[in-house]
C-alpha cells in the first residue's frame, strides 16, 4: 500500500518571522493634528510590536494599536502575523 499521493505537507510554506527590536517603528500612516487645527498625514512612529509578513515576502510592522486595526485585513490576504504585544508589560 502506498500513500505517496497523500504525502503533502500543507504547512511547508511556513516562514520564520524575524523578531521585532526596539528600533522597529510602526509603518501605519496616521493623521497628525497640528496646533493650528490642520491635519497632516504622517507615519505613526510608535514602537512596533506586531510584524506581518505578506505572501509576497515583504513585511509590515505596526504598533499594538495599528496592529489590532489591520490584523483582520492582513489575515484575509494570507499574511503571517507575529504578535509581540505581550512584551509591552514586560
Ligand atoms: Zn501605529
Amino acid at each position: 500500500m502506498s500513500n505517496s499521493t497523500l504525502d503533502h505537507d500543507v504547512r511547508s510554506a511556513a516562514r520564520v518571522i524575524a523578531p521585532l527590536t526596539l528600533a522597529d517603528r510602526c509603518d501605519a500612516p496616521a493623521v497628525v493634528g497640528g496646533s493650528n487645527g490642520r491635519t497632516d498625514r504622517g507615519s505613526c512612529g510608535a514602537q512596533a510590536f506586531i510584524r506581518a509578513v505578506l505572501p509576497s515576502g515583504s513585511d509590515l510592522i505596526f504598533c499594538a494599536h495599528h496592529g489590532r486595526d489591520h490584523e483582520a485585513a492582513l489575515a484575509a490576504v494570507g499574511a503571517e502575523i507575529r504578535d509581540e504585544t505581550d512584551k509591552i508589560d514586560a
